[in-house]
């Protein structure tokens, strides 16, 4: 059994629709039994908060503006996938519905002024549960007896919004009872990504981009044989194609390597996929649905000897960095563990973290957004050594980027360091500050937002990895 998931990108058109349609007869042919995941067409999810987002702050038109742009664009698109007229005019009716659904939802959230992390879900989830029903119709259109399946049915979570987290054996069992008998029946599931339900059957979503990690959850719950990622790109590669457009296919990556990619920016997948796979030792596969017949990026538990030190080079936008910094601090204990204590009670979460050797300050990457609280938060903590001057300044540098180069042949590998730092030094890229994790995976530093694409072409041409593909895996 294969578990595969359609990017938004894959599934942007009525045409993208037809060709992941088209992917999943030739898997059902080839493999027996396949279980697809859906994102929400492209762009779709940002369209649906951004309007519930203004709708709160007293905009009664974006809502009702979108609605119709994204009827339209549902519509054209099942206008091309779908050429039964009655298939298509019922789906139209079901389509019609959801989105009247958005415009409620968005109404009272409009009266009430205010848009709750449960309200928030709900809106988030109607993209996904657009396009299951799409997709689920183009399926049939071909042949195949497909079925559109919530996965509110079938993922339970723990109830936090915005990024529930799995429990994973009462998902176990939930999703065993939801699908087995459908495939057993010879049926398709096509069920939406990113959403979920808490034990009370109220909507949860599993966090941005999380789609890929419905996949997983799922190959991991049914025992699958693979998890297929199909997105826009030909697998993971040795940095974002759109910053190095000389990038390469890495044919084959271990599941801790792909972690640290992903952790550190490789968004063609999302970190909280490896977990389940691993956990079941699943592998998982990254292929492009513009490109069905490249082999892609396989992520298995352990991988044959490479000789590339560095796999990859990312990079994270949209971050601060917060600094503590003063001369009282010095030799003076449990100062580290009181700004991690208020930063998390504020629950922010912290990607790095240096701490110079002279004790003089800490500094610590968190994401932009989340600047003004973690600051007050830190203000308040260290009240009376502010006072005192014991603690001389709490400050902010934003519009910074964490820049990382992943490879799990750089452990033990000495001189990977001065390597990429003398390849920023060469050309004059100021780093701000630098982390390296215990494990050796990876090598990561800040760097201002101006200097994140020097910095990313830089190291990879350094290590050479946009000349020397690796021998594609079979
Ligand atoms: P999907 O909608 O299919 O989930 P995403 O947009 O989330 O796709 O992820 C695919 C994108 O990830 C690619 O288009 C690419 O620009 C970006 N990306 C960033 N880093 C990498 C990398 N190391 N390898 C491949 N793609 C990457
Ligand atoms: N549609 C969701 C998002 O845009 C989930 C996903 O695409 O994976 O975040
Ligand atoms: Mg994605």
């Amino acid at each position: 059994m294969i578990v595969m998931k359609f990017g938004g990108t894959s599934l942007g058109d009525g045409e993208a629709i037809k060709r992941a349609a088209d992917i999943v007869c030739h898997t059902l042919e080839d493999k027996g039994e396949v279980v697809v995941v859906v994102s929400a067409m492209s762009g779709v999810t940002d369209v649906l908060l951004s309007a519930a987002t203004s709708a709160a702050r007293g905009n009664g038109e974006t809502f009702r503006r979108a609605r119709w742009a994204l009827s339209d664009r549902h519509r054209l698109a099942m206008t091309e996938a779908i050429s039964d007229e009655e298939a298509r005019l019922q789906l139209m009716e079901e389509v019609e519905a959801l989105l009247s659904g958005f415009e409620s939802l968005c109404r009272s959230v409009h009266i009430l002024g205010e848009l709750t992390a449960r309200g928030s879900d709900a809106v988030a989830s109607l993209g996904e549960r657009l396009t299951v029903r799409i997709l689920a119709a183009a399926l049939r259109e071909k042949g195949v007896t497909a079925t559109a399946v919530e996965a509110t049915e079938v993922i339970v979570t723990n109830g936090q919004h915005g990024s529930a987290a799995p429990l994973m054996d009462e998902t176990r069992e939930t999703a065993r009872a939801r699908l087995l008998p459908l495939l057993a029946e010879g049926v398709t599931p096509v069920v939406t990504g990113f959403i979920a339900a808490a034990k009370d059957g109220v909507t949860t979503t599993l966090g941005r981009g999380g789609s890929d990690h419905t996949a997983a959850i799922l190959g991991a719950c049914l025992d699958s044989d693979e998890v297929w990622i199909w997105t826009d790109v030909d697998g993971v590669m040795t940095a974002d194609p759109m910053v190095v457009p000389e990038a390469r296919t890495l044919p084959e990556i271990s599941y801790a390597e792909a972690a640290e990619l992903s952790y550190f920016g490789a968004k063609v997948i999302h970190p909280k996929t490896i977990l389940p796979a691993v956990e079941r030792g699943i592998p998982l596969r990254i292929v492009n649905t513009f490109n069905p017949s490249h082999p892609g990026t396989l992520i298995v538990a352990e991988v044959k000897l490479s000789e590339l030190t560095v796999k990859g080079i990312t990079s994270i936008k949209g971050l601060s960095l917060v600094t503590v910094e003063g001369r009282g601090m010095l030799g003076v204990p449990g100062i580290a563990a009181r700004v991690f204590t208020a930063v998390a009670q504020g629950g922010i979460s912290v990607l790095m973290i240096s701490q110079s050797s002279s004790e003089q300050n800490i500094c610590f990457v968190i994401r932009q957004e989340a600047v003004e609280d973690a600051l007050r938060a830190l203000e308040a903590a260290f009240e009376l050594e502010l006072a005192r001057r014991n603690v001389d300044r709490i400050w902010a540098q934003d519009k910074v980027v964490i820049v990382a180069a992943v490879g799990a042949g750089m452990k033990g590998t000495p001189g990977i360091a001065a390597k990429v730092f003398g390849a920023l030094g060469k050309h004059g890229v100021n780093v701000i500050s630098i982390a390296q994790g215990s494990s050796e995976y990876n090598i990561s530093f800040v760097v201002d937002e101006g200097d994140m694409e020097d910095a990313v072409r830089y190291i990879h041409q350094e290590f050479g990895l946009g000349l020397c593909p690796e021998p594609a895996s079979s």
